[in-house]
């Protein structure tokens, strides 16, 4: 037999009146102290027919204080990211400016005029806040905010094209990150889809022939975001499909995914069409993300027609997926910055993707000259986030040296901020690109610890 004395254990009672306990208490509230306690001696009793010894009391208390970290442990939490992968969606997307987090801030603190007409005094509407500059810096009629862009395009198919039928190319019928597919998005709208042409190639003649056999509610443009197609390919531009809706008297809804304000390829990228750019094409409708290439918080920002806008303000999914305060507050902030043509130097996506190879690769040398290792090689940072597919920027990266890369990349991770770096030809890299200059302390101070722990 064991000789473990199951009523030999620490009672509860007893436990709760040790100096550890006390302090237990003041650190994570009594509830939860007590139910780490009971855990505590829950495990000893599970282990009675082992040879364990019986632990005593401060034994027991060690045990509660570890269960109380793990149970409190926040989950979300800032890291350095040293990918190069400047859209990056695992980590949060757009990083934000300061003005807009002081505009976060502000909002959340107390109260605000989310929905108050400080003039008359009375109520006021959401959707008045970030609407005006985005009127100003894309030339559309109205605008509207939601939770994101995926629920934007759903908006968009519910209030335009329910129990219709939508018009899109075989070659966009996406599927992003996140099990985000343009049919199902479709279905979930209460749209039907009729898919026209080829994947390779799509005509005018097959939006045409489709559009002859009636029920038709609009015609849709989805961007790729994430796949390139090369080779045989072909399909009707913006203008062309949106002057075929238009002349059957249907609206053309363009999905632009990222969308950009500025013009890509004024950093060395390929030119993406601007949101302006796609209005005047003639889309009626065009969705994107607020924390893509617009460097600012999640949301989704449908643009166009405002007799559209306006039905599409009124229907139930957009109550349903209402942008909060918090982000409008962000946003309003960060479209100020395009407003005063000092976005590529206050929106740190912009100061990243506008970041000259040079500058980088002096990044790089400092980073090897403080940690006295690692080898500078010239290498390429991505957009990411479902923005410019295959598009990359040339850059210099830290190449660190490891018998066992992976345990070295687990070792930064283990820091604190964590470091999120990548293998490059069996070694770590590390990034200059998309490391914020205030994170640079702590990045160099993460790798010397991670360094020494594999010693
Ligand atoms: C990214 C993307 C979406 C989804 O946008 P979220 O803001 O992540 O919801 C939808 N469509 C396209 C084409 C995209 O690139």
């Amino acid at each position: 037999m064991p000789s473990l004395d199951l009523r030999a254990i620490p009672a509860v009672d007893k436990l709760l009146h040790t100096t550890e306990a006390a302090e237990l208490i003041a650190r994570f509230g009594r509830p939860l102290t007590l139910e780490a306690i009971r855990a505590a001696q829950e495990e000893v009793r599970a282990r009675r027919d082992s040879e364990a010894t019986m632990p005593a009391a401060e034994g027991l208390m060690e045990r509660a204080e570890a269960l109380l970290a793990g149970w409190t442990r926040p989950t979300l939490v800032p890291v350095v990211n040293a990918t190069g992968v400047i859209l990056h969606t695992n980590l949060g997307r757009a990083p934000l400016s300061s003005a807009a987090v002081q505009a976060i801030q502000g909002a959340a603190q107390g109260y605000s005029t989310l929905e108050y007409d400080l003039q008359k005094g009375e109520r006021g509407s959401r959707h008045t806040h970030a609407e005006e500059l985005l009127q100003r810096l894309t030339g559309a009629e109205a605008a509207l905010v939601v939770n994101n862009n995926a629920a934007a395009l759903l908006l968009a198919l519910s209030g335009l094209a329910r129990r219709g039928k939508v018009l899109i190319g075989r070659t966009q019928l996406i599927e992003i990150g996140g099990g985000f597919r343009i049919p199902d998005v479709l279905k979930q709208s209460g749209a039907r889809l009729v898919e026209v042409g080829a994947t390779n190639r799509v005509h005018l003649a097959d939006y045409e022939e489709a559009l002859a056999e009636g029920g038709i509610r609009l015609v849709l443009q989805a961007h790729r975001s994430n796949f390139q197609i090369v080779g045989f390919h072909s399909e009707p531009s913006r203008a062309e499909l949106a002057g075929l809706a238009h002349h059957h008297g249907l609206p053309l809804v363009d999905d632009l995914g990222s969308g950009t304000l500025l013009d890509t390829a004024a950093y060395g990228l390929k030119h993406e069409p601007t949101v302006s750019e796609a209005l005047a094409d003639g889309a009626d409708i065009v969705t994107f993300s607020g924390d893509k290439l617009l460097g600012g918080p999640q949301v989704g920002i449908l643009v166009g027609r405002a007799d559209l806008i306006a039905r599409l303000r009124k229907h139930p999914v957009a109550r349903a997926v209402r942008a909060d305060k918090l982000t409008l507050a962000g946003l309003s902030a960060t479209l100020l910055h395009y407003l005063k043509d000092e976005a590529e130097r206050e929106i740190p996506i912009w100061q990243m993707l506008a970041t000259d190879a040079k500058i980088i690769r002096g990044r790089a040398k400092g980073w090897a000259s403080a940690l006295g290792t690692g080898e500078v090689i010239a290498g390429e940072s991505a957009v990411g986030g479902g923005s410019l597919p295959g598009e990359t920027l040339p850059t210099w990266y830290l190449a660190l040296d490891s018998p066992h890369p992976e345990r070295l990349l687990a070792a930064l991770r283990a820091q604190r901020p964590p470091i999120i770096a990548r293998l490059q030809d069996g070694r770590v890299a590390l990034d200059p690109r998309t490391v914020l200059p205030q994170e640079e302390g702590a990045l160099l101070l993460g790798v010397q610890k991670a360094l020494q722990s594999l010693r």
